[in-house]
């Protein structure tokens, strides 16, 4: 089997050796000594300014981005959201469960957000924002330089979602101005999924400090405590923050977090050379690193995600809702090749010679 799919992806030998021992018992030093790392290494990747921390959740990447909703925003806020697909409307979603006042710029699928159209926005009094940086349904990358700046003359709260994007695609925390980084185990960590992780900026403590919820899971607060010492307020998933922090390491061994970004981007640039010649079109306008979304003209993009997986062993990406028919993707983060994705674009070649493209 090879995945190509944007999460679970591939996980390397190394990561995948650790997932057949038996999970240790947690309140420990030496587990807290690799939470500590675990969390240095965050930060370390994400470029995040001084006086920044991290936390690990054991819930899925939704999880977190409702936590960030949760513990950052309040009724008094006046949010700007950024819709451009399954993810962006996932925070809408969040916002309207917690009663987080919102206005939406709704994008069309694969359309980037230009400064023109953010500019819209400008001096009305938003007080945060909220992006999927890259909104991994589209494949569209936004510009978090041009986000920040906007952000920072708005004195808003800027909420990046990186989970697909991080160490995919250039990322600074402290360049951009970023308050809050979200990120999960199962995309370029290339880990199985069941961790997410939150960045925070000095200003987002701050902010959760504040913070009035009632909740005892999501408690951000209670989390960065416990986190102090390398610890969870409940039991985490173990053997996951384990595998995290062999691929924390395998990416530093490598050459660090531009080295991946690097090679994740000469992955994508790979696959997007040899598909060409077949019938497909690319949906986005401005191309995020780790995924690459794909429009097959002649036809239906489900049909090829089902002829690949039962018949060729190959696993791509399917869309869900309104997409699921025009939209597949290929996925360019974990232990993938180039030569994995000549095997890709063969088993399309041979489908082609079938009829079936
Ligand atoms: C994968 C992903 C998520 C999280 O999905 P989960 O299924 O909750 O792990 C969130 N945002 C983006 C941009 C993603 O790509």
């Amino acid at each position: 089997m090879i995945n190509f799919t944007v999460g679970p992806v591939m996980s390397s030998d190394a990561v995948r050796a650790i997932g057949a021992e038996q999970v240790p018992y947690f309140r420990t030093a030496e587990f807290s000594a690799v939470m500590i790392e675990n969390e240095k290494y965050l930060l370390e990747y994400a470029k995040a300014p001084r006086g920044s921390r991290a936390v690990f959740m054991t819930c899925s990447s939704t999880g977190s981005m409702e936590a960030v909703v949760m513990n950052c925003f309040s009724r008094e806020d006046k949010v700007l959201v950024i819709n451009g697909g399954s993810f962006g409307h996932r925070f809408v979603e969040l916002c309207d469960i917690h009663e987080i006042p919102c206005v939406v710029i709704e994008l069309e699928h694969g359309k980037k957000l230009t400064k023109e159209k953010l500019y819209e926005y400008d001096n009305k009094a938003f007080t945060g924002l909220l992006v999927n940086v890259d909104e991994t349904s589209t494949a569209v990358l936004y510009d978090t330089m041009m986000l920040g700046e906007f952000c920072k003359k708005n004195n808003m709260f800027y909420v990046c979602d990186c989970v697909s994007s991080f160490l995919a695609d250039p990322y600074n925390m402290a360049a951009c101005g970023a308050d809050v980084m979200i990120t999960g185990s199962q995309k370029v960590l290339a880990c199985p999924p069941g961790i997410s992780i939150i960045v925070l900026a000095p200003k987002a403590l701050e902010r959760v400090q504040n913070s009035k919820i009632r909740t005892m899971y999501f408690d951000l607060n209670n989390a960065l405590k416990n986190q102090e010492r390398g610890q969870t307020p409940f039991t985490p998933a173990v053997g996951i923050l384990l595998q995290i922090n062999e691929r924390l390491k395998e990416i530093e061994h490598n050459g660090g977090a531009d080295a991946e970004v690097a090679r994740v981007a000469a992955q994508a640039a790979d696959f997007r050379e040899k598909i060409s010649g077949l019938p497909f079109e690319f949906v986005s306008e401005s191309p995020a690193n780790g995924v690459t979304a794909v429009h097959p003209t002649t036809a239906n993009a489900y049909d090829i995600f089902l002829t690949l997986k039962d018949e060729y062993g190959i696993w791509i990406c399917p869309n869900g809702g309104d997409m699921k028919d025009t939209i597949f993707r290929v996925g360019h983060m974990g232990a993938l090749t180039h030569e994995d994705n000549t095997t890709l674009i063969n088993a399309l070649k041979d489908m082609q010679k079938r009829g079936l493209l």
